[in-house]
């Protein structure tokens, strides 16, 4: 049987299915990877990694034979799919499975800032309920001007999702799509418009730090910032500034700058809600990636197709 590299982990369904196929060389298993790969690295022919992990450009370079990289989730930032093209080697994600569950986590960052869930719910618990009385109000999360820097796949999912709360939606990208939403060319001045700014393009260099003080203060001390995309498209230095000095009103985040690490100073804020990056992390989504991320290998292995290359291997 060939031999596949696992990068991270994998669910037991996952690991029935791939060791049927191929014997599983574990990259937790060896404290000094590098070592290993310099002796075993030429046994390789398939990865399987996830959006987190990726692969790192030693290690790919350390798999003269490999043929393919299947990667359980849709963001492929952290694999260097230009140099794995370069080298003749196929790159799989897992897109749409997980669209309406990240669009779901989006949803619920939004209405966990306008309806302050995490204060109310402490207000319970500390019995601030029984000795002061009701908390202070709320925002109404209806009626408001959504602006999502992202329009794709998932974009799209977030904005259909929200359609109950009669938002007027704004959408920033680099091209115009085919969508019944306003385009609006400049980030800025979108921020300017809109009540919430929704995060949801891919990670990497063309969309670090896109999200920085200027689009914050336009974005403004009313404003929400959710980001369900990577912590690396927002200045998260700029942006706890921007919350604790009261230029930016709330944020409802689940991925940031450097996970699992995150700093204190967000931690301590009271206007932010913060998920350790859940996006798709439900058993039923998880599933349906996982036995994507399992078809793309085996029917790589078996005739040399897969179901869904990133766009750089279509
Ligand atoms: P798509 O490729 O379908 O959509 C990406 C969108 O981002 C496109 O509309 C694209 O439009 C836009 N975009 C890309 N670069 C820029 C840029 N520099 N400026 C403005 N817009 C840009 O991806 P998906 O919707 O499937 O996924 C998006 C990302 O969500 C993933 O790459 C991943 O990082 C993240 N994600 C996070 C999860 C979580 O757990 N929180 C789970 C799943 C995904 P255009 O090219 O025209 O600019």
């Amino acid at each position: 049987m060939p031999d596949l590299l696992q990068i991270g982990g994998a669910t037991d369904e996952m690991n029935a299915r791939v060791s049927a196929a191929f014997t599983i060389q574990k990259a937790s298993d060896h404290a000094d990877l590098a070592a290993w790969l310099a002796e075993h690295g030429d046994r390789i022919t398939h990865v399987q990694t996830n959006g987190h992990d990726g692969v790192k450009p030693e290690i790919m370079a350390a798999l003269p034979n490999l043929q393919m990289i299947s990667c359980y989730g849709v963001g492929y930032d952290n694999i260097d799919a230009k140099e794995a093209v370069r080298r003749g080697i196929m790159v799989t994600h897992t897109p749409n499975v997980l669209n309406e569950e990240v669009a779901t986590t989006a949803v619920l960052l939004m209405l966990a800032c306008y309806r302050e869930l995490l204060r109310d719910d402490a207000w319970v618990r500390s019995g601030n309920w029984e000795a002061k009385g009701n908390s202070p109000l709320t925002r109404s999360a209806d009626n408001q001007t959504i602006g999502i820097l992202g329009m794709g796949r998932i974009g799209q999912a977030i904005a259909a999702k929200l359609a109950p709360w009669n938002p007027t939606i704004l959408y920033h990208t680099r091209s115009e799509k085919d969508v019944p939403y306003q385009y609006v060319g400049d980030l800025i001045e979108m921020a300017e418009q809109s009540d919430v700014l929704i995060v949801i393009t891919p990670g990497g260099a063309s969309t670090h730090h896109l999200v920085n003080t200027e689009v914050m203060n336009a974005l403004g001390p009313k404003g929400t910032l959710v980001n369900v995309a990577r912590g690396t498209v927002i200045d998260e230095t700029a942006m706890i500034a921007a919350l604790s000095e009261g230029r930016l009103g709330w944020a409802g985040l689940d991925v940031f700058e450097n996970e699992p690490k995150v700093p204190q100073a967000l931690r301590d804020l009271k206007n932010v809600t913060l998920l350790p990056h859940v996006g798709s992390a439900t058993h039923e989504t998880r599933a349906a990636m996982g036995k994507l991320t399992v078809d793309n290998l085996l029917s790589h292995l078996n005739d040399g197709t897969v179901i869904s290359p990133v766009p750089e291997c279509q």
